[in-house]
């Protein structure tokens, strides 16, 4: 039998978007239920850096202490080695923000911590192991939507829905929103390699002839990402385990040691990436944020942070109106008109990155790759580092939180 709930604002999908929006919304005494599809948020495919502008939205929620209290490393600037030349690129320590790092932490513990304080409010719900299926629509309007659950079907009712669910968005293909292809010609490798003593420290980009390796420090092992051209699996797999595993080591000398750790191909995950955006991110009760609104690529880590400055938008001008009753609909197309030029500066930075760097490595004609001059005038001139770190770590229009904390 089909269970029915009711709540003002239903979110979709427990990511970075739908958790700190579904705490924003709890925080200001918002009726909210948040639907996670899997049943933990142990998945490894999710980046882990979380920047100083999210950190700021931490302290301005007075969560910072606690949130720093969980395992994490913190990196103070960026680094990019090419052909065994290390180029400093960003310095974080001047970025007008608490934190002057980017604090690299599983994204599972930045979830499990917003849902571990979250629990005080109690208008706020999550269902885990819950995925939307289908939109519920009368005459143009969304009611609300359809999941499953491990119980059986459930129907929601909501004065909002909000679709975070990622970039393969049920929500966005339900709503029929047109999407814009702003196009990413890569795909990236995804394993993990053991740490040892004496290893750098820092999250750090590899490049080399023809090969891309981003390393990034997970405490006790390395999350390795392998930059290959979009639809270049097969040519790896043809190419066998064993020339990948000299090309990773090509690309990073330290993990010879260790790059055996790699059984088979099954050690190595393909993600697709994508860089997209919706030309509309509403309709009559439903909005799109994060990742389904804009599809965000790995390069520069920014599109966690992105996300979340969605949310705190969201919240900022939905949440009195949400709790009071009073959307009206063209509140939501505010959320875009807002958010879409940070969305377009952001999204073309990590176009022009790919595009200038990509083709000459991923050309597979083992050229010695040309250092970009802007890289070795950054490396040369320690203070202009700032701008790189203020692009990364605080993005374009930083959302700073306003919506009110209902007394609880
Ligand atoms: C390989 C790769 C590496 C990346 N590395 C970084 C990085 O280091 N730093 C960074 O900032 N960004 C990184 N990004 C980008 C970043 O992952 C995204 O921009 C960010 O996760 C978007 O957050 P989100 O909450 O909008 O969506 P997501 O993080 O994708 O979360 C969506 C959530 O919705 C759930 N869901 C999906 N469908 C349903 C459904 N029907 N019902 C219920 N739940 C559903 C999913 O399980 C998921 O939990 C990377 C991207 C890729 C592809």
């Amino acid at each position: 039998m089909t269970q029915n709930l009711k709540v003002q604002c239903c979110i979709v999908g427990g990511g970075p978007a739908g958790m700190m929006l579904g705490y924003l919304l709890g925080r200001a005494g918002v009726d909210t239920l948040v639907l996670e599809k899997h049943a933990d948020f142990l998945r490894d495919f999710r980046g882990d850096t979380v920047h100083p502008s999210t950190l700021q939205i931490m302290q301005e929620l007075g969560l910072l202490d606690d949130f720093l209290k969980q395992p994490h490393s913190e990196l103070r600037a960026l680094s990019i080695e090419i052909e065994d030349r290390c180029f400093q690129i960003a310095d974080f320590s001047r970025v007008p923000t608490t934190c002057h790092f980017i604090a690299v932490m599983p994204q599972w513990d930045f979830l499990n911590f917003m849902m571990e304080k979250g629990r005080r409010f109690p208008t706020l719900k999550l269902m885990r192991s819950t995925q939307m299926t289908s939109l519920l629509e009368t005459e143009g309007r969304v009611m609300g939507l359809q999941a499953t659950t491990l119980d059986g079907p459930l129907e929601i009712h909501a004065d909002l829905v909000v679709g975070c669910d990622g970039r393969t968005s049920t929500v966005r293909e339900a709503a029929a929103f047109a999407v814009e292809d702003v196009g990413a010609p890569i795909d990236v490798l995804w394993f993990r390699l053991s740490k040892k003593p004496g290893d750098p420290e820092q999250v750090l980009g590899h490049l080399g002839r023809d090969k891309m390796l981003v390393t990034i420090n997970r405490t006790d092992y390395w999350q390795c990402a392998y930059v290959i051209s979009k639809g270049g699996i097969e040519r790896v797999h043809a190419s066998g385990l064993e020339a990948f595993k000299r090309a990773v080591v090509d690309a990073a000398k330290f993990l010879s040691d260790r790059v055996d750790e790699l059984k088979s191909f099954d050690d190595v995950k393909l993600l697709s990436v994508s860089i997209d955006r919706l030309t509309t991110w509403s309709k009559p009760g439903l909005l799109c944020i994060g990742d389904a609104a804009h599809a965000m690529s790995p390069v520069g880590g920014v599109g966690i942070n992105l996300a979340v400055q969605d949310a705190v938008a969201t919240a900022n001008i939905l949440a009195a109106k949400l709790k009071a009753g009073t959307l009206r609909d063209r509140d939501l197309d505010r959320i875009r008109e807002r958010r879409l030029f940070p969305t377009k500066v952001i999204q073309r930075m990590q176009v022009t990155i790919q595009n200038r760097l990509f083709p000459p490595i991923l050309s597979g004609e083992n050229r010695t790759l040309k250092v970009p001059w802007v890289m070795k005038l950054l490396d040369r001139t320690p203070w202009l580092q700032r701008w790189p770190a203020q692009i990364v770590g605080v993005g374009v229009r930083p959302e700073h939180v306003r919506s009110l904390e209902a007394a609880t």
